[in-house]
């Protein structure tokens, strides 16, 4: 089964039969997608099959559109990549060959896998009844459950308890704020985005969110629990706050297909390999070892450029293509909060030093071992667009930044 990193050496021209070329994608979401996408438009010969039980969807539509009523689940769907067959089941192993059981009975022995599985919520970390049918106190991660967060409100208003105030929290509170919902956003750092955006872009942020919702920095949760019609939150100084629901906006862990005992991400070297021979994990559920750092992102650019590297990675060790070389944190996202575009490239981890870029302005620039790798700003999508396309241009050797124990 899928176990630890073990680099391979990729799997020389001569031993690849081309009559049955077969690719397996395991999960059809950012990464998933652009990994089928790539194949099939870089000239795989084979066949192309993604596996989901629920089909392409995009998960960043999830609050911006379900919880907002603006789209309905089915509007979150779309087609797969032309050239591609989508198999709607479910992923229930890899085994050491490669071969993928599916939990309808099936078993596929591809020539080359991608494990694109995506992430779950990570779990409340205090006391609560989330997980209950009746809890009012849960996730934000899929169509059902913004549904039942919708369900929850009253038409056109209510109360809303945001439980984390990361970028899917923070997006979540002002969405809510603009739909006339009461939100009040608890976290438990006192200034939420410091490690991800930096000081100056968080502090700016944090303003945005006091002006407009009720915040809370510096709390936990000491215990959320579920009355008749209300959810009750207890933070650790001793304030209660009573919402029609609580969201549990605690970020991610990687979610892998297999039900083994193996958990967490799936470390991949830095061309998507894992340590099985022609199995390569991408997006949310895997974890780049870079020169002994292992960096996972869960951003729908940058899942969707890691698919692309994993596909170009089987091109070049099972059909001799171009070497995709090491795989470059170059992507960036953005959200709209409280009426301001937050734009963000590269990757930041809690190592990377912030500075902010001109007095006055509220934005940041992230070096480590004194090279650009990050960059975030609010309001500045063109000032970060111009620093971002500088530090991608210097960053030939993205992997040599985070070199053995950095
Ligand atoms: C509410 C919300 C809003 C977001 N907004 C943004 C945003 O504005 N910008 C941004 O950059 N990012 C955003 N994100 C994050 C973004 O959605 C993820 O980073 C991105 O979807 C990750 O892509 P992925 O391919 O790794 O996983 P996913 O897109 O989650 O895809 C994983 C797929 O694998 C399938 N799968 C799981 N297990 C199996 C199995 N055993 N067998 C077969 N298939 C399986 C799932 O059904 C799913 O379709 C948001 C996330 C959430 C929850």
């Amino acid at each position: 089964m899928l176990d630890n990193h073990i680099p391979h050496p990729g799997i020389p021209h001569t031993e690849v039969d081309m009559s049955s070329e077969h690719a397996v994608i395991v999960g059809a979401g950012a990464a998933g997608w652009s990994a089928a996408d790539t194949l099939v438009r870089s000239g795989w010969p084979g066949r192309v099959t993604i596996v989901d039980p629920a089909g392409a969807t995009n998960r960043t539509l999830v609050n911006k559109g379900v919880l907002t009523g603006l789209l309905t689940r089915e509007q979150l769907s779309r087609p797969v990549p032309t050239g591609t067959d989508l198999l709607q089941d479910e992923v229930e192993a890899i085994e050491e060959d490669g071969t993928v059981q599916l939990r309808s009975g099936g078993r596929l022995a591809p020539d080359a896998v991608v494990i694109a599985s995506g992430s779950v919520p990570r779990p409340a970390s205090f006391e609560a009844d989330a997980g209950t049918p009746r809890s009012r106190i849960l996730p934000l991660h899929s169509a059902d459950d913004a549904e039942r967060v919708r369900r929850l409100l009253p038409q056109g208003g209510g109360r809303v308890v945001i439980l984390g105030a990361g970028l899917v929290g923070s997006e979540t509170a002002s969405l809510l704020a603009d739909a006339g919902v009461g939100v009040t956003l608890v976290a438990r750092s006192s200034l939420p985005l410091r490690d991800q955006l930096g000081p100056a872009v968080a502090s700016e942020l944090l303003r945005r969110h006091r002006d407009r919702i009720r915040v809370r920095t510096g709390r936990s949760v000491a215990r959320a629990t579920t009355r008749s019609s209300s959810a009750v939150i207890e933070l650790s100084d001793g304030e209660t706050l009573e919402a029609d629901a609580a969201i549990v906006a605690h970020g991610t862990l990687a979610h892998r297909p297999a039900s083994g005992s193996d958990q967490g991400a799936i470390t991949v070297d830095a061309r998507l390999r894992t340590g099985l021979r022609g199995v390569y994990a991408a997006g949310s559920v895997a974890s780049i070892l870079a020169r002994g750092t292992a960096i996972r992102v869960d951003h729908w650019d940058d899942a969707a450029a890691q698919g692309a590297h994993a596909a170009r990675s089987i091109l070049h060790d099972l059909l001799g293509g171009a070497d995709p070389g090491d795989y470059g944190f170059d992507s960036g996202f953005s959200s709209r909060i409280h009426g301001s575009m937050l734009t963000a490239w590269g990757v930041a981890t809690d190592r990377t030093e912030w500075s902010r870029h001109v007095e006055g302005a509220a934005v940041g620039v992230g070096r480590h071992l004194g090279r650009v790798t990050a960059v975030a700003g609010l309001d500045a999508p063109l000032v970060v667009r111009d620093l971002a396309t500088s530090a991608s241009r210097d960053l030939r050797d993205p992997m040599s930044l985070y070199p053995t124990g950095v």
